[in-house]
């Protein structure tokens, strides 16, 4: 248990089990990397709205957060901070967000809930097909503008139509490109696998050096990627943040939680990055490696 104790002091929190029975699974292949959160810092803010419907900005932005004030999703933080704003600064009918009814999270695409008797759906694509909302060439030109500036498009639906959007831009973690290109000298590749939609996820990934991109994957599909690879024989370290990574955290050969990521992810992991410092990673990788010489 020598490289546990190790660990902890630079950042690095072994869980459980026998650090040294599980160093073989240490010689890392590939790393893949979940986005929000784990390769951006996950403080996302909205950088524009657009209308698509007769809502006032202030109602519409009230809704939203309404039926976004229980997730715990990043995004739900910013358009619930967003709505906070613009009350402070132009006053609105409602006093406070209001709690939605039969509110529900719908991982890796969104929220749905009822907003003063109105059904109110927050989220991506998907989450608007997978409820039939069609989405007009306005809003999807709007869409792909949005994405191709790297930023994410979140989608709001009352009652069955397209609100509107919100653009929302979440800055890469100043330490994430290094750390790639680090593992790249240690001939690791880097992979990463997002929920978000392809445009973004791949301007991100162009801007990090990262060359493999898997978009609007569900929590479950991330976990298949995973074992896709093994299946080929490529051990896999998985690095993510939300509940939507715990299924990949526990299907890679070592799961890597964020420390400031939700208790579900840190539940799943092998190995927590207490400072949530990406650097870690290889502080990980190093340990595990001069401990099996040393079993060697
Ligand atoms: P990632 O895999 O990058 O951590 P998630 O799987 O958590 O991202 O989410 C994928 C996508 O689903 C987001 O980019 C967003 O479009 C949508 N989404 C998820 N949760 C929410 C939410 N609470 N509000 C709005 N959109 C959401
Ligand atoms: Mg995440």
């Amino acid at each position: 248990m020598v490289a546990t104790g190790k660990g902890a002091s630079q950042g690095v929190l072994i869980k459980g089990g026998n650090a040294l029975e599980n160093a073989h699974k240490m010689q890392v292949q590939t790393v893949m990397f979940d986005k929000t959160g784990t390769l951006t810092i996950g403080k996302p803010i909205v950088v524009n709205t657009m209308l698509f419907s007769n809502v006032s900005i202030q109602e519409f932005c009230d809704v939203a957060a309404a039926a976004e004030v229980n997730s715990e999703h990043p995004i739900a933080k910013a358009v619930v901070e967003y709505a906070k704003k613009l009350r402070q600064k132009y006053g609105s009918a409602m006093e406070h967000v209001t709690e939605p009814k039969d509110f529900e999270v719908h991982p890796g695409a969104g929220v749905s809930g009822n907003v003063g008797g109105k059904l109110v759906l927050v989220g991506n694509k998907r989450l608007m097909q997978a409820c039939n909302v069609p989405l007009s060439p306005d809003v999807e030109d709007y869409m792909s503008e949005t994405e191709q500036k790297a930023r994410t498009c979140v989608l709001v639906a009352i009652d069955g139509r397209i609100a509107g959007a919100f653009a929302i831009t979440d800055p890469v973690k100043p330490e994430a490109e290094r750390v790639v290109s680090y593992l790249r000298s240690m001939r690791i590749s880097s992979i990463m696998v997002t929920g978000d939609n392809w445009a973004t996820a791949t301007a991100i990934a162009k801007e990090l050096g990262i060359s493999k991109v898997f978009a609007e994957t569900d929590p479950l599909g991330k976990a298949d990627k995973i074992k896709e690879l093994q299946m080929k024989g490529v051990t896999v370290a998985m690095v993510g943040d939300g509940i939507n990574d715990s299924p990949a955290l526990v299907a890679a050969d070592v799961g890597m939680a964020i420390g400031a990521g939700t208790d579900v992810a840190i539940e799943a992991a092998d190995i927590v990055l207490i400072k949530s410092n990406l650097e870690d990673i290889i502080t990980a990788i190093d340990l595990s490696r001069k401990t099996l010489s040393r079993i060697r």
